[in-house]
Formats: structure tokens, C-alpha cells, sequence
């Protein structure tokens, strides 16, 4: 017998989707789907959700493993909105401020902040001969992300009809035929302020000296839009998701890998796990690397346009030290940076040559700054970062020891003799745990001009009931950009179901 409310009848109308892989993206579609009614399984090869947002905690600290920075807390409100909950029923975003500390090799320190008053105050004191520049260079990046947003961000992939929707004036404006560091130059002179607002293109896995200027609107997601700190950790975003997941409906099954997703005449009609079983399924959605899904999850050759794929350029992948330090450091913050002194030359090193910079740029997070339940008193727990090449045959990160590399950058903190506990991650790690192609962190490079049209779309090309959601599809890679693709691929096949 129907419930009062209708509701039987209503799941009896549902449909039986799966969603392989429980990352972010994953996620925020099942949260999409179940709030609209469907019947929704997630199946995920790890013993835990969350993708290449995990964490780690040993001796006494924790440690986020994967994003560190959060941009973009409407997109999750939205994503709550769209459950019909409040986001700070789930989560405490904090805003950390400075958004970043930049340390150069002459010495300097320069604190960017979220309130733009004050940012001004620290490069009055770094570069006053940037502050105007500085101003544009920001208003210039807020017209991008007014005009790219809605085409590119925001909605379903961008095609040709939809980018012929932005006049010729705004098409003008995105400045796609410059790279992001010639558009930069263009407003500030210091070599300072023009690294630190190329570094951005680092957010995307690509090259300030080849990707697009049209991306200098990360700059305004973060500048503008600030930084979030998840109070637990970044990884209470991806518990907040699977609870909210739950209360909806889903179910979610760990540990359970899918071998293969099964197309019949061109349709998808299940998945085949890893273990045997065959589940038939009305709509699969793959939260895998798509070049993985072409390359190693469809049991037919795949469509020409995935051919092409599989040869396209990947985004950068990283080497992340986990590591427990004896003491405390005042003078550094909850992010930081120490750049290089070659930056030019450490993104050909990363692209062209496919080896880890030699002298690269260290990004650190210090989450204890924020919680300092993180590490035992008198203790840090850093996150270390470098970019590092995708996998290929130039390196072999089982004979090199990066490790010392990295150590050497920071060798002015005397880290190494303090390290009283020790993680590392490398690129073939990153490609084992989250089935990232490559260890690519991006999937496709955003190296080209073309980048946000060739990157591959959320419907599958050739094969009906199959979507993509994740950082490796529309709109890209980050966090809020996965958490908006788990809405592009929900709301396509929300629309394609009978
Ligand atoms: C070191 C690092 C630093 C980063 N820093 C930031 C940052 O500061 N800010 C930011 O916004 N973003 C950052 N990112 C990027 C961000 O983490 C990703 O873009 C995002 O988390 C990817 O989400 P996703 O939905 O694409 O899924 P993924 O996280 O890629 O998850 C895919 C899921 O699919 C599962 N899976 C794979 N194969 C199978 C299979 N055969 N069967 C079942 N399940 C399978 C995997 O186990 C995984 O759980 C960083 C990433 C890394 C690794």
C-alpha cells in the first residue's frame, strides 16, 4: 500500500543507478540522484570514501593526504541547498587568513589575505609599485569568472552553440589566446607578485607558461572567494558527504572494486566487480579517471575521441611528505609556499622533460595551525607538496630518493633531524590508491588553449547510460569543481532516463 505522503509510490518509479568510486565527485552525484528520487549504490575499491581526499594519523598527528586548499564554499552550500539541508549542519568552514604565506629565496615574506585592505598593506611594504597593478590584475580576473562561469564552470560542458551565447566584447575579455604568466606580466613587474599569481595554474596540474590566461580566474576563486578550513580536517568534507549521502538513501559499499562497466549494443546495462558478480544497473556514472574508464574499464575498443584522449597531454602529478616535526614554528602559517628561484625552469623540467624539478617550489600546510588537536603539543604536522611529472619513462621514483630533494629546500627550518614520523606519497602511489591515470592529479593538462572544450565531456561519447563525474571531466579537477560535476552528470542523467 502507497504511504500517505506518496512516497512508495514515488521509489517505485526510481531507477537502479551505480556510481563507481566514492570520490567527491562520486558523491556530491549520488547526493544529486538520491535527492531526486533514484535508487543509488556507490561501489568503491577502498576501504574508505573520499578519493584523493583521505587522511592519515600516526604517533599522535593527522594528517590530510590529498586537497588542502578549499575554495568555493557556495558550491557546497549548494550542494546541501540542493538536499534540502544547511551546510553548517554538517560542516564548520572556517576562513583562514593569511590565505597563504610566500617565502622567497632573497628572504622576503609576503602574507596575502582575504580582506583585500590588507593584502594592499603587505605589498605596499613588498612592491608599491604593484598596488595598482595588483587591483586590476584582481578586477581583471573577476571579469573572467563573470564571463567564464556560466560557459565554462557553472552549467553542462561547453560547446561551440553555448561559447557563440558570450558576445565578441567578453569573448574578447577571457583572454584565451595569451598564456596566464604573459597576461600577468602585463599588470604587475615585480618577479615576486608575477610567480606568486602564475602559481595559480598549479591549481589546474598545468604550466603558467602555457596554459590559457583565461585560467588567471583561479586567482579570483581564492583571492576574492577565500580560502575554507574544514574544522576536523579537510577530510570531514568527505564524512559530511557520505552522511548526508546516507540520510538520502544511498548505499555505499567499500571495498568493493568494479572490474569493468558492461555495454550491450552500445548501452550501458551494469558492471562486472572485480569479485565476480554482475550488478544490471539502469545508469552507471564513473567517478574513475575517465582515461582510466577508456583505457582499462570498457570491454569494447573506445570511440576515437577517447583514443585521442588516452595520447592528450596529463596535468602534473605530485610527491607528498607526511611528517610529524619536533617543535614549533611561529614564523609559518596554515599554507605556505617556498618558491624556487627558477620557476621556468621547474615546469620544464615537470612537462618537457618529465622529471621532478630540480630545485622545486614547496608548498607546506600546517593544519595544527587551525586545530591544534593535529599534533601532540610541542609538534607540527606538515603537509609537504611538490609538483611532480605525470608517470612515464623519464623517472623511476623506486631508484630516486626525491626525498632528500625536497628536505634540501627546506633545509633553513632544520626539518630533517626533527622529523619524528614519516609518510610518502609518490605518483605511482597517487595512481594505485584513486585509479588517478598517470598519478595525473588533473586527468588532461589544461596546457593548451583549448583545454576546457577538448577535456572529456560528462556524457560518454558513444555510450548511452554512462556519465562521468570527477576531476578528469567537466569542469576539472579540484574539489568544488568535482563536488559541481557530481551535479553535471546527475542532472544529464536525470534528464536522459526514461
Ligand atoms: C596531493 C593532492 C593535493 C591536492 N590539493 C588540492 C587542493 O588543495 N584543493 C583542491 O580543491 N583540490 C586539490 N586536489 C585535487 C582534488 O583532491 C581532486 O580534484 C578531487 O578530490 C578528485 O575527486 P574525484 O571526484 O575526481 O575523485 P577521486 O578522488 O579521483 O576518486 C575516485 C574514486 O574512484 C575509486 N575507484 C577507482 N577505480 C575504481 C574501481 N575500479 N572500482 C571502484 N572504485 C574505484 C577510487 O578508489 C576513488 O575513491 C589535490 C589532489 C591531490 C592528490
Amino acid at each position: 500500500m502507497a504511504a500517505p505522503d506518496g512516497k512508495d509510490e514515488f521509489l517505485s518509479k526510481a531507477h537502479e543507478i551505480l556510481i563507481v568510486g566514492a570520490g567527491i565527485g562520486g558523491l556530491s552525484a549520488a547526493i544529486h540522484l538520491a535527492a531526486n528520487g533514484q535508487r543509488v549504490k556507490i561501489l568503491e575499491k577502498n576501504a574508505t570514501v573520499g578519493g584523493k581526499m583521505n587522511e592519515i594519523a600516526a604517533d599522535g598527528f593527522r594528517w590530510d593526504t590529498g586537497p588542502s586548499v578549499i575554495t568555493m564554499r557556495h558550491v557546497f552550500e549548494d550542494l546541501f541547498a540542493a538536499a534540502g539541508r544547511r551546510l553548517e549542519d554538517y560542516l564548520n568552514l572556517v576562513p583562514v587568513d593569511p590565505l597563504t604565506r610566500y617565502f622567497y629565496l632573497d628572504g622576503r615574506i609576503l602574507d596575502i589575505h582575504p580582506q583585500l585592505e590588507n593584502t594592499l598593506q603587505a605589498i605596499q611594504q613588498f612592491a608599491p609599485e604593484d598596488m595598482e597593478g595588483y587591483e586590476k590584475f584582481l578586477a581583471y580576473a573577476a571579469q573572467i569568472h563573470r564571463i567564464t562561469g556560466p560557459v565554462f564552470i557553472y552549467n553542462q560542458p561547453p560547446t561551440w552553440r553555448s561559447f557563440l551565447k558570450v558576445s565578441p566584447f567578453d569573448a574578447l575579455k577571457i583572454d584565451g589566446l595569451r598564456t596566464m604568466q604573459n597576461a600577468i606580466d602585463g599588470f604587475v613587474k615585480s618577479p615576486q607578485l608575477r610567480q606568486l599569481l602564475g602559481r595559480f595554474a598549479t591549481y589546474t596540474g598545468a604550466s603558467p607558461y602555457r596554459a590559457p590566461a583565461t585560467l588567471n580566474v583561479i586567482a579570483d576563486v581564492e583571492l576574492a572567494g577565500g580560502v575554507w578550513y574544514p574544522r576536523g580536517g579537510i577530510y570531514a568534507i568527505a564524512k559530511a558527504l557520505r552522511a548526508l549521502a546516507e540520510e538520502l538513501g544511498v548505499t555505499i559499499c567499500e571495498n568493493t572494486p568494479v572490474h569493468h562497466i558492461e555495454v550491450q549494443d552500445g548501452k550501458v546495462n551494469g558492471v562486472l566487480l572485480a569479485k565476480g558478480d554482475f550488478l544490471p544497473a539502469e545508469a552507471v556514472i564513473s567517478n574513475v579517471d575517465v582515461g582510466t574508464v577508456y583505457e582499462k574499464m570498457l570491454p569494447s575498443v573506445p570511440p576515437k575521441r577517447a583514443r585521442d584522449l588516452l595520447k592528450m597531454e596529463s596535468s602534473c602529478s605530485g610527491f607528498i611528505m607526511l611528517l610529524g616535526i619536533k617543535g614549533t614554528h611561529p614564523q609559518l602559517a596554515h599554507h605556505n609556499i617556498f618558491f624556487s628561484r627558477d620557476y621556468p625552469r621547474e615546469f620544464d623540467e615537470i612537462f618537457r622533460l618529465g622529471v621532478p624539478p630540480s630545485e622545486p617550489t614547496v608548498y607546506v600546510a600546517i593544519t595544527c595551525k587551525t586545530d591544534p588537536q593535529d599534533a601532540p603539543s610541542d609538534h607540527e604536522n606538515w603537509f609537504v607538496l611538490v609538483n611532480a611529472p605525470p608517470l612515464g619513462k623519464a623517472y623511476d621514483w623506486k631508484q630516486q630518493n626525491y626525498r632528500e630533494v625536497v628536505l634540501g629546500q627546506l633545509a633553513k627550518f632544520s626539518v630533517q633531524p626533527n622529523i619524528v614520523t614519516e609518510k610518502i606519497i609518490t605518483p605511482p602511489d597517487l595512481e594505485q590508491m584513486s585509479g588517478a591515470r598517470r598519478g595525473a592529479l588533473y586527468g588532461t593538462s589544461s596546457n593548451n588553449r583549448w583545454a576546457a572544450f577538448l577535456r572529456p565531456p560528462n556524457r560518454a561519447a558513444g555510450i548511452q547510460g554512462l556519465y562521468f563525474a570527477g576531476g578528469t571531466t567537466h569542469p576539472g579537477g579540484g574539489v568544488p569543481m568535482v563536488t559541481l560535476s557530481g551535479k553535471v552528470a546527475a542532472t544529464m542523467c536525470l534528464e536522459d532516463l526514461p
